[in-house]
């Protein structure tokens, strides 16, 4: 079909091409119905252009738009060429002062916390890079797209709106001046033409819902019938099902069918198919059927094609629109006023108006172009924004209901926008005024909740799905109220009264329908059926939570406002509980002779509800009334004496009495529901507008009441009225043993009830009920946090309410009350209480919960033992009450409050067998305290003509009366003080009495009456005495017990350095190990050590004994024994690459013989150290296999480790391991022993010598492998070549080893070679060898570095598991010949010698700048013994690597001369050639030395353990060189010449030396992870700029950044997945494979989280390199302060990188958290 359309297309698209611009410009200039005119040309044009083929071409429709359509327009505006016209007008613009660039999605954004009005202004970051604020106290967050920049909006900023771009502008516009000023008469009426048809045509179009039939004015007669099925977005459907269902129906590959579903999720449509309607329809229906079993079905239409082309211009019409008025705020005037204007419908027919109404109905992507278009223009015009704004709200209430009906998200709504419209203080005001947009919000809300019970409040039970939905989005609108009243106004005008008090009203309405919503029952005898819902009701609450914070600070501004709101809540609450009137009895109450009238209710049997926010308003403005003396200067205009303290006490006190039954267990029967009420209830996020004002309004109505008849109603809504009322009740109570729950339970809850009293006295804290300010309650707040223990920033932060400035209001107080404390490496910065705040805290703080309280209690006392202070917690001194609230101390001298104590204490005197807790008596001592401290103040503060009211000293000193006859509670504290059960609070009940002393003797004094010691004082001396002994010898006691822990604790610590990992790590930072030293230890004379070679210093034989850690016998390591083994780890490598593109293409034909100085590609060892034996191991290895078969079969779940791959965890450290080490002797003493003359062979002898032996096996090898081939030949080849004297090829070697060793080293063997190839494991595959050496090799290479980097010595004291390590894995690769073949191992030592000394056999071999000359040496030395056991000519092993040693070093001599010729250049002097000689070398020296070290077991010069300068002479010197390393070449002289020759008359050589190619110069540096910025601000805009390579041009949603090598990646999206190895996986892991061979080390740059990744299942997050001010990390980036890098911690990750570390690190991780087992990780 499409091959028979395109000669056609093309004869259009000429046609087009051939259009004139100009002309048609001109033609639309002549014409009368101008109209008509352009929308024939639409009519004709667009669906030739837009939709003729199943994919869209973007590029091409927009070229030919732009051509043909676009062009002419602006032609038309311009009046001339638009490349000319458009500049003009650029230039005659007076720019904005506004900035308001649009966010893209992921941008960073910028806010404030000192400047903004509210948190939603915002900056870009090129404004606040250039604004005052950078160096204010800032927020960043990353966009989620929409919105824009408010630099430059005067209301925005409290200081410095502009930023110095944006400043520059502002200097010319003084007022407000008409932009189009600036533009001629013609172009204000041709914009003006042109803007009106056009905006219109694109709104017709956009929102035109017939599916066939385009508007008559663009239909034309020739049209071609084909059509598309579109389908569109919706957020109910997966992706999944979308793809699924898209397979299904247009037959379509899955690559395909995901390309359509993101286009789809993206742009909110696409078009599946095209074709005829049939065709289309088809695929509709299967579509529809697929997706509507469980839910509506996917939203499908079968749409003309020329109506789909329409829309497609019309979108691109309006971004056309949006650039065409960035030239010239005149245009975008001009634009504005043709939006706006009223349409021949009359209200709500202006094209703006049209388009909002039409929201919900558009598709996502149309949505988003109108919005970003409404955002550049009627946003960033003054004058229009404000016009915008009325029809907005106009439009508010069927807005919001679209938008809840609608089922995109909030982001693609016009509503959205109210952000942009109500945040603006002046708009918000004027539409309160205007529009009274506070009333139609509330309405708006409350129409959208019906559900009602009988008394009209809302029920939210059998609530379904839909309704919880919908619910969820009606939210929104108290976000709109929260926008509108988040800036206050500074001044009043009475509109603004009158409107703000009708919106209180409705507020009130809503409040009201809340009062005592969901209320509950006591359950008693059965659980309750079915928890009740209860959530929804309390989302309510705590999403109004601010708003009625915020309703209480606009009334605290205005005195009138404040009186009338206090009337109009008082009569709605007035209303909700009109007196008493629901059937409950009055009853009498009568303790100590007062008697109090009240109602008969028991919240354990009657309905509660913890919902009363009308009360809880009504006590906030209360406190209002008192803090601005409202109260005091115009009491005859408040209702006060309409108040009746019982009413305003009852329900509140319902409700704390339920907390309190709760906590006694009287409701367990409820559920759970209950239990997260009052959770809430308390919580931070809830309280301040709950539990907070409950407490208020108990104050208030007690501060209006006798406190008898207060304490005797509480008594009574406790159910304790009859245990105080009753004397001696509690014994006849008590005696009645069988209810022991009932016991219990009154316990609790008179304990509750005594905490109540102490709140209700204690909490003054809140500005107006005491006399503090804001400061001093947010410093109490913190004081007591920091009192549990000492916290990190944002911990403290959660546990403050949330305000507009919470943080900046804790900061600032909180260097007054605590130190900062910095992070280490690991771990976040900590606030700790100043110890002089400690006199502060108040044990009973009534924002603690029960955990809080009695680990503050616990830190306190441990405090005051450490300071040796006597460990009493007394009551803090209290600022005084405001005088509304001042009556409230005499609760603690009334009557009953007395009496309440006095039989508590009694219940402690008598003690035995009396329903009675510490808790309680601890309760009643701190509210003796709390009247002490009282009085004394009152005391303190009494002026001359006052008498002081407050006589609670004289109280307790009275003994109680008739007929109990109690002894006084002075005397019962005396009695309780030597009472040894109380031994806790002694402390407390010395500090009572002291007081009580202290307060007597004011008064004594002020009387002047002589002062008697009492009693008590004396009692009080003599036990002080008694106790100081006791204490004593308790500390005598426990010191001893101290230092014998201590003792037993370091006997321990022994054991734990061997085996703990942490510690382990931490001993590579202390340098403190045993191993190395034991290693040094003077058992070799002083003189110079040797480490090889003939004069090797001979080491006396050390015996080894290990312990096996799974059975714990100790055995000796010896060659014929079992064999011992340590667990280790092998993986591939690229830490050292120097060139990270190179990766093994096929690992079945890879030549691993000679390693590249790039070291591309590496196999790494590690181990934790830890011994097994071999059989012991295969048994535990064994059983972890089965035990993992049984659990996949079982729960499919994954593992930390890959059993089936040979992975097992350590089993004493659960390291991560696949293979093992076994342990060996130094191998070279068992081939040595035989032979140690002293005539040995030169170098040059040698080497003869070793070419002929190598000659002859060639031979013998040839006659081997063809053996059919006539024997006359063979002989005559024999005659040829004469075996060289004493060698005997034909000999085999005894292998020395046990079975079991030998079993060991082909197991190490293979596990090397197979996951260093990544092959199916083969032990016979000659490349075993060579992967054992190499690994050996990469293992010194890769640790050499690592010292090297951190300036450590060589032979330092190592870590014990790196020499363990090292050694085993160097013994290892010495002994592995003896298990492979001997030909194989002769032939590789062949080829690898002939790369120095060539021979006629080997031709292809790489030349000497082609060769890592370390992994060469090693190949060597260890393939040596194979050749050297058939040598009987005298030769020692000892002598061979000497010379193998001298002859590599003099190659890579040669090799550093080669590629440092630049160098040498520059520097010619003799001078720097040996230096750079020297510097290019070390690294090869060191890795020799460690090399020959743990091959041969002498131990390193003394000199190389310490760190200091270059030890370029004790290294020759240990490793048997001249110091002048030019010796070795005049020493033979005669060969040397040759092989130079040699090795510089290589092709590749003369090639490099030409300049056509590159080579690895020396020394190699050490691999660095990325550079990292200093501010995170930089990299999320670095990320924010960074789209997805593969679907053109989209953001990514989750950029990620390589720390190796610093690619940025589009992680975790379909879009970028690619298959490996037959399996789909995200673009990290693809990553991995060829950056790291599998092992990927990465910043994911929205979350500012590290993110490690070790093959396809492993991976595990970790902490960042970023921390902010207050040394804490944020993952996630919730919190958005400033990030800037700490070094360390990037060092830290940096080791863990080098040292191989990734792979245990993710194994621990997830050992320690299974949940990131379960991640799919591969698709990141
Ligand atoms: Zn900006
Ligand atoms: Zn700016
Ligand atoms: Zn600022
Ligand atoms: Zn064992
Ligand atoms: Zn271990
Ligand atoms: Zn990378
Ligand atoms: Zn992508």
């Amino acid at each position: 079909m499409a091959s028979e359309l395109e000669p056609e297309v093309q004869a259009i698209d000429r046609s087009l091409l051939e259009c004139s611009a100009e002309e048609i410009a001109g033609k639309w200039l002549q014409a009368t119905d101008l109209t008509r005119e352009v929308y024939q040309h639409l009519a004709h044009y667009v669906p030739k252009i837009y939709c003729r083929g199943p994919n869209p071409f973007p590029q091409k429709e927009d070229m030919l738009a732009q051509h043909v359509l676009l062009g002419p327009m602006e032609w038309y505006l311009c009046g001339e060429d638009p490349a000319f016209g458009f500049p003009k007008l650029e230039q005659a613009n007076k720019p904005s002062h506004l900035c308001g660039r649009v966010f893209k999605v992921g941008e960073p954004t910028y806010s404030c916390r000192d400047c903004a009005v509210d948190p939603t202004c915002v900056l870009c970051m090129e404004c606040f890079l250039g604004s005052i604020h950078r160096d204010h106290r800032y927020r960043m967050t990353t966009s989620g797209g929409g919105g824009f920049c408010d630099c430059g909006d005067t209301e925005a900023w409290k200081e410095g709106p502009y930023c110095q771009k944006h400043e520059l502008n502002t200097s010319e516009i003084e007022e407000e001046e008409d932009p189009l000023v600036h533009l001629s008469e013609d172009v204000i009426a041709r914009t003006y033409n042109i803007f009106a048809i056009m905006f219109r045509y694109a709104v017709e179009i956009l929102t035109w819902e017939k599916e066939s039939e385009l508007p008559a004015d663009l239909e034309i007669i020739e049209k071609r019938d084909t059509y598309y099925c579109m389908l569109f977005n919706d957020e109910v459907h997966t992706y999944e099902q979308v793809i699924y269902t898209l397979q299904k129906a247009v037959n379509c590959t899955q690559k395909e069918a995901i390309g359509f579903a993101t286009t789809v999720d993206r742009d909110g449509r696409r078009s599946v198919r095209y074709g005829d309607f049939q065709y289309c329809e088809q695929a509709k229906s299967v579509i529809v059927r697929n997706t509507s079993r469980q839910t509506k079905p996917l939203k499908v239409q079968v749409m003309h094609s020329s109506i789909v082309a329409h829309q497609n211009f019309g979108l691109k019409l309006l971004s056309w629109l949006g650039s065409i008025i960035g030239y010239s705020d005149g245009l975008r005037r001009i634009l504005c006023q043709v939006g706006l204007q009223e349409g021949p419908d009359g209200e709500n027919s202006s094209l703006v108006d049209r388009l909002m109404l039409n929201d919900s109905k558009l598709w996502k992507g149309a949505r988003s172009v109108y919005h970003q278009l409404f955002m550049s223009s009627l946003l960033m015009d003054l004058k229009y924004k404000k016009l915008f704004a009325v029809r907005f709200a106009k439009n508010y209430e069927r807005l919001q209901s679209d938008y809840v009906t609608d089922d995109h998200d909030r982001e693609f709504s016009i509503a959205d926008l109210s952000v942009q419209i109500f945040t603006v203080p002046s708009l918000a005001r004027m539409l309160i005024t205007e529009e009274n947009l506070m009333t139609i919000i509330i309405k708006t809300f409350m129409d959208h909740l019906r559900h009602r019970d009988a008394q009209g409040r809302f029920q939210f039970e059998r609530y379904t799905a839909l309704q919880a939905f919908k619910f969820r989005r009606v939210q929104s609108l108290i976000l709109d109220l929260k926008y509108v009243l988040i800036s206050k106004p500074t001044e009043w005008s009475d509109d603004l009264r009158e409107k703000f008090l009708e919106g209180f009203d409705a507020f009130l309405e809503l409040l009201k329908c809340m009062q005592g919503m969901d209320p509950i029952t006591r359950q008693v005898g059965q659980h309750i059926e079915m928890e009740p819902e209860w959530e929804a009701a309390f989302t309510l609450q705590m999403k109004l939570t601010h708003v009625i914070s915020m309703m209480q600070d606009w009334c605290a501004l205005d005195e009138k406002v404040l009186i009338e709101a206090y009337k109009k809540c008082l009569a709605v609450l007035m209303q909700c509980h009109g007196g008493f009137t629901d059937g409950e009895q009055p009853i009498t109450l009568s303790i100590c002779g007062h008697s109090v009238e009240t109602i008969r209710y028991c919240v354990s049997q009657e309905k509660v509800s913890i919902h009363l926010p009308v009360s809880r308003l009504l006590a906030g403005l209360h406190v209002l009334l008192s803090k601005s003396e409202v109260a005091y200067k115009f009491p005859e205009l408040l209702p006060l004496s309409e108040l009746s303290p019982p009413m305003l006490i009852e329900h509140p006190l319902r409700c704390l009495v339920l907390c309190a039954q709760v906590h006694a267990g009287m409701w367990r029967r409820n559920g759970f529901s209950l239990v997260n009420q009052i959770y809430y209830y308390h919580n931070v996020k809830c309280r301040r507008e709950m539990f907070d004002k409950d407490i208020i309004m108990l104050q208030t109505g007690v501060s209006m009441m006798d406190p008898n008849h207060f304490l005797m109603i509480m008594l009574s809504r406790f159910e304790l009225y009859q245990i105080f009322s009753t004397p001696d009740y509690g014994k006849r109570f008590s005696s009645e043993i069988t209810h022991k729950d009932v016991v219990q339970q009154n316990n609790t809850l008179i304990e509750e009830m005594l905490y109540l009293i102490i709140m209700l006295v204690g909490e003054r804290f809140s500005p107006g009920v005491g006399q503090v300010n804001a400061t001093d309650e947010i410093k109490r707040e913190i004081i007591h946090q920091l009192s549990i223990k000492p916290m990190a920033h944002s911990e403290l932060v959660k546990s403050l309410p949330e305000d507009e400035n919470k943080e900046t209001g804790m900061e600032s107080v909180i260097e007054a009350v605590a130190h900062f404390k910095k992070p280490g490496l690991t771990g976040r910065g900590m606030y700790e209480l100043k110890p002089e705040c400690a006199k502060e805290f108040n044990l009973y703080f009534y924002h603690f919960s029960r955990a809080e309280q009695s680990k503050a209690e616990e830190a306190q006392r441990k405090l005051k033992r450490q300071n040796r202070e006597d460990t009493a917690l007394p009551p803090p001194v209290l600022p005084p009450f405001c005088p509304l609230f001042a009556s409230l101390v005499n609760i603690l001298q009334s009557d009953v409050m007395l009496c309440i104590m006095r039989t508590v204490l009694q219940w402690a005197v008598e003690h035995n067998g009396y329903a009675w807790s510490e808790s309680m008596l601890q309760r009643v001592l701190h509210l003796i305290g709390m009247a002490l401290q009282e009085e004394k103040q009152h005391l303190d503060n009494v002026t001359e003509e006052h008498v002081v009211t407050f006589t609670f000293t004289q109280k307790i000193s009275k003994p109680g009366e008739a007929p109990n006859n109690s002894p006084s509670i002075l005397a019962m504290l005396e009695t309780l003080q030597s009472a040894p059960y109380l031994d806790v609070h002694k402390d407390m009940i010395r500090w009572i009495l002291k007081t009580f002393n202290a307060i007597k003797k004011i008064r004594e004094s002020s009387s002047t009456s002589p002062v008697a010691e009492t009693e008590g004082t004396i009692m009080e001396e003599s036990s002080r005495d008694k106790d100081k002994a006791e204490r004593k010898r308790k500390a005598e006691i426990a010191r001893l017990r101290r230092e014998k822990i201590m003792a037993q604790m370091s006997e321990m610590q022994r054991h734990f350095i061997d085996e703990n990992k942490e510690l382990f790590q931490q001993t590579l930072e202390l340098d403190a190990s045993t191993s190395a030293v034991l290693d040094n230890s003077p058992m070799v004379s002083d003189t110079a050590l040797t480490a090889l070679g003939p004069a090797q210093t001979q080491v006396p034989e050390q015996r080894q004994f290990v312990t096996c850690i799974l059975c714990q016998e100790e055995q000796e390591v010896k060659v014929e024994s079992k064999a011992m083994v340590l667990a280790a780890f092998v993986q591939r490598s690229t830490v050292l690459s120097k060139n990270r593109s190179k990766f093994i293409q096929d690992p079945e034909k890879y030549d691993p013989l000679f390693m590249h100085p790039d070291l591309s590609c590496g196999t790494h060892t590690g181990s934790c150290g830890h011994i097994m034996h071999a059989h012991c191991w295969q048994r535990y290895f064994d059983s972890v296999q089965a035990k993992e078969q049984r659990r996949q079969q079982r729960l499919r779940l994954h593992t930390s480790y890959d059993v089936e791959n040979g992975e097992f965890l350590c089993p004493l450290c659960e390291c991560l391991s696949n293979t093992v080490i076994p342990l060996l002797l130094p191998p070279r003493n068992i081939f040595n022993s035989r032979l140690n003359i002293s005539d040995q062979p030169k170098l040059t002898q040698w080497i003869r010598t070793i070419s002929q032996q190598i000659k002859a096996l060639q031979v013998l090898r040839k006659e081997e492998s063809i053996p059919n081939t006539a024997s006359s030949k063979n002989s005559e080849n024999m005659d040829e070549l004469q075996l060289p004297e004493g060698f005997r090829p034909d000999f085999h070697p005894k292998n020395p080893y046990s079975e079991s060793i030998k079993e060991m080293l082909t197991t190490f063997g293979t596990a090397t070679y197979k996951v260093g190839l990544k092959v199916h494991p083969n032990e016979e595959d000659p490349r075993v060898p060579i992967m054992c050496w190499g690994s050996c090799a990469y293992t010194i290479q890769s640790i050499e570095r690592i010292l090297s980097d951190e300036d450590k010595p060589l032979f330092g004291p190592l870590p014990c598991r790196l020499d363990d390590c090292l050694r085993s894995l160097t013994r290892f690769a010495a002994a592995h010949w003896t298990v492979a073949s001997l030909s194989v191992v002769q032939g590789h030592f062949c080829k690898l010698f002939a790369s120095l000394v060539p021979d006629d056999k080997h031709g292809d071999l790489p030349c000497i700048l082609d060769i890592d000359m370390f992994h060469l040496l090693v190949g060597l030395v260890l393939a040596f013994p194979a050749l050297q056991c058939q040598d009987f000519s005298g030769i020692s092993l000892g002598t061979g690597d000497l010379h193998i040693f001298h002859l590599v070093t003099m190659a890579h001599i040669i090799q550093i001369l080669l590629t440092s010729c630049t160098a040498l250049k520059e520097t010619p002097s003799g001078w720097h050639l040996w230096r750079n000689v020297r510097n290019g070398i070390m690294p090869f020296l060191k890795c020799s030395a460690l090399f020959f070290h743990y091959l041969n077991g002498v131990p390193s010069p003394p000199e190389i353990q310490v760190s200091g300068t270059s030890h370029f002479e004790h290294l020759c010197n240990y490793l048997s060189l001249p110091n002048n390393l030019i010796c070795l070449f005049q020493e033979n002289n005669e060969i040397t010449k040759l092989l130079i020759e040699s090795w510089c008359h290589n092709i590749e050589v003369k090639r490099y030396l030409e300049g056509e190619r590159d080579a690895i110069s020396y020394p190699r540096e050490s691999n660095k992870l990325i550079d990292l910025p200093e501010d995170y601000s930089s990299l999320i805009n670095q990320a924010s700029n960074f789209s997805c390579p593969k679907s053109g041009g989209d953001k990514s949603r989750a950029p990620t950044l390589c720390l190796v090598c610093g690619t940025l990646l589009c992680s975790q999206s379909y879009c970028c997945q690619t298959e490996l190895e037959g399996e789909d996986v995200g673009a990290c892991t693809a990553h991995t494979y060829s950056c790291g061979s599998g092992v990927g080390i990465f910043l994911r740059v929205r979350e500012c989280q590290v993110l490690f990744l070790a093959g396809k299942t492993k991976g595990c997050f970790y902490s960042p390199p970023y921390l902010d001010d207050y040394g804490e990390t944020d993952q996630g980036l919730r919190r958005g302060n400033p990030l800037h890098l700490c070094k360390e911690r990037f060092k830290k990750i940096q080791k863990l990188w080098h040292q191989h570390s990734i792979t245990e690190e993710i194994g621990h991780a997830q050992e320690a958290n299974q949940t990131l087992v379960g991640i799919d990780w591969q698709h990141l």
